[in-house]
């Protein structure tokens, strides 16, 4: 028998048609229509879906334990791999890219705008090289396909046929960064003092 385990989510009430559901950073968040009340029957309703998410970063909070950031890779550095990668993808892919911005970002690595601009969290200097690639391939495909669906996946998988691996593994150093807050304080003063 399925272990009946109460779960923890944060809702936030939009100006939207329908309800979703989303993890962003480990938490269920329900994004509901005003006035929505059936919490518990959407809850029910997805509760397949929610236990293998809830599975998956499970997981990833256990992997975190092993792992270690990279500390040594510059903000700088940072910016020239990322601006190479962009190039080679645009040149394999013909995919657009306006601008690129670089900050501290507190729920995502990176994102897409509608004018395509790209923007990319700092954090990323932590992580390994072929996950930096992969954020922002994933990113660049945003320019064809906004959503994350079926078509989005498909063209993901002509350069990632493992990317549900890499969207696991960025959990995990999400998760990692969390847990490393102190120490990645520690080695940005150590830079800028530099
Ligand atoms: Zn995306």
């Amino acid at each position: 028998m399925e272990e009946d385990k109460t779960i923890k989510y944060k809702v936030d009430y939009r100006d939207i048609k329908y309800p979703r559901l989303e993890y962003k950073t480990g938490t269920l968040l329900l994004v509901l229509p005003k006035n929505y009340n059936d919490a518990a029957s959407l809850i029910e309703k997805h509760k397949k879906w929610i236990i293998k998410k809830e599975q998956i970063i499970a997981e990833a909070l256990e992997e975190a334990k092993k792992k270690t950031l990279n500390l040594s890779r510059t903000e700088k550095e940072l910016k020239t791999l990322i601006h190479s990668i962009i190039k080679e993808y645009q040149q394999e892919f013909n995919l657009k890219v306006n601008s690129v911005f670089f900050r501290r970002m507190k729920t995502k690595w990176a994102s897409y705008s509608q004018k395509g601009n790209l923007t990319i969290n700092t954090l990323l200097k932590y992580l390994p090289e072929r996950l930096v690639r992969y954020v922002t391939f994933h990113e660049m495909i945003h320019s064809i396909e906004k959503r994350h669906n079926e078509n989005f996946w498909k063209i993901i998988t002509k350069k990632y046929i493992n990317y549900e691996e890499m969207e696991k593994a960025l959990l995990m150093y999400w998760f990692l960064i969390q847990r490393s807050n102190e120490l990645i304080t520690y080695s940005n003063v150590q830079n800028n003092e530099r």
